[in-house]
């Protein structure tokens, strides 16, 4: 077994069969040949291992895939364009065909748009808890058509961690799955597979692509997971696109066993919905991959440096830090987080809408925008921006409110970055 290090620049990945190309090419097709006719039929089957059709599989991407499943323990996954795209995807194909889904309110503003709103649309209903590490209020909200529970590893913007073991072993019970959105740690601080959980989905817009330079998004397949225990009907009934050569129809379970989960996304969701990640923007992502041990390490000490240094800052009321190590979740920072809970914090300042107004307008090195992960720092007001259509109750009840700023902390000097936050609250008043 080698080292994380390791992995984010070899796995998934071998020169031979690539013309000797140390560094993932892009392949910019969209088709590749089938060779022969026999060929033809046996890769549309399934039956042979080969790419056709950049839709469903390219292999600049497929490195990509590799190298993500390999990094977070998983046995398989599917780039997509978006974590959007990862989460809609993970969560259609949990529910499909009328399942409800368990979810804290604390997640990301579309994701709660997508469960609360959204998803309902297509016949899949979600069951909100207020605190997901709550388990009795989870197990009241089991009912016969659940089939999923659903949280972030690290909620953002208030970087509650979501204690993953006892969770997981209480689906597991009922036959159902634990999907988790380990974005805001990245694999590099936090692989939730090895702590039970089914599926892991990223935005890989964030940390790790790294650079602010590329939407994306993965799903990933611990591969654990009994899709054919009867809460689904969608992997046990017989399908058409995936029937054997010689025209036997099959279900996912019964063809594809552990991998149904990923195979299913990859010949319904991605062949069907099309949210494909394209050969430029998964190269950007390996080359961000390459040094994410490297870049979260740091953002993670300069994260915590200035979290300390808000707890002490004029106008600066509350700071929300799960690695400040005197919060309520310290023991979950022990258990899951050894080195560090992320680049994520956020904080609470006095005055009213206008003091709000004059930080975010008032930063030089922060950026003003809604992402995070990137090596540039970024300051954003969640409220008017990545949580805007959380409906209110939920904005209240999970700390997010309009005296609210996030940051997210990137590569540059700590003390240059602390000095900008100085001055920008001290001019603000
Ligand atoms: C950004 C984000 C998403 C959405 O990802 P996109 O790549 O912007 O579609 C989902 N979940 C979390 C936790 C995020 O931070």
């Amino acid at each position: 077994m080698t080292d994380f290090r390791t992995d984010a620049i070899h796995a998934g990945y071998t020169a031979t069969g690539h013309d000797d190309a140390v560094s993932v090419p892009i392949y910019a097709s969209a088709a590749f040949d089938l060779e022969n006719s026999l060929r033809g039929r046996d890769l549309a089957a399934g039956v042979t291992q080969g790419f056709e059709y950049s839709r469903v599989a390219n292999p600049t991407v497929d490195a990509l895939e590799r190298r993500i499943a390999a990094l977070e323990g998983g046995i398989g996954a599917v780039a997509v364009s978006s974590g959007m795209a990862a989460v809609s995807y993970a969560l259609m194909c949990a529910g499909e065909r009328g399942g409800r889904i368990i979810a804290p309110t604390n997640l990301y503003g579309a994701s709660v748009d997508a469960l609360g709103d959204f998803l309902p649309q297509f016949g899949i209903e979600a069951d909100f808890v207020d605190d997901i590490n709550d388990l009795d209020a989870i197990e009241a909200a089991i009912r016969p058509e659940t089939r999923a529970i659903f949280a972030e590893t690290v909620a953002n913007p208030s970087t509650e961690i979501t204690d993953i073991e006892p969770i997981a072993e209480l689906a597991h019970r009922h036959g159902i799955a634990l999907i988790v959105d380990n974005t805001v740690p990245t694999p590099y601080l936090l692989r939730p597979i090895e702590f039970g959980a089914d599926i892991v989905v990223h935005s890989t817009t964030k940390g790790i692509t790294g650079h602010g330079n590329a939407i994306g998004g993965v799903i990933v397949d611990a591969g654990r997971f009994d899709w054919a225990n009867g809460r689904f009907p969608q992997f046990t009934q017989e399908q058409q696109v995936i029937a054997d050569p010689d025209g036997t129809l099959r279900s996912f379970a019964d063809k594809y066993g552990a991998e149904a989960f990923i195979r299913r996304i990859r010949i319904k969701y991605l062949r069907t919905f099309g949210a494909v990640q394209s050969a430029f923007n998964a190269y950007l992502q390996l080359i961000g991959l390459e040094t994410l041990p490297q870049r979260v390490s740091q953002q993670v000490a300069s994260a915590r440096t200035i979290a300390e240094h808000l707890t002490h800052t004029p106008h600066v009321i509350k700071v929300n830090y799960s690695g400040l190590g005197s919060t309520p979740q310290y023991d979950l920072v022990a258990k899951y987080f050894p080195r560090g809970v992320g680049q994520i914090l956020s904080f609470l300042v006095d005055g009213d809408v206008s003091n709000v107004r004059r930080i975010l307008d008032g930063t030089k090195l922060f950026a003003y925008v809604p992402n995070i992960g990137d090596a540039r720092s970024l300051i954003v007001d969640p409220v008017n921006i990545t949580h805007r259509e959380v409906p209110e109750r939920y904005k209240l009840a999970d700390g997010v409110t309009p005296n609210l700023i996030r940051l997210s902390i990137g590569l540059e000097d700590v003390n240059d970055l602390i000095a900008d936050l100085d001055q920008a609250i001290a001019a603000a008043y």
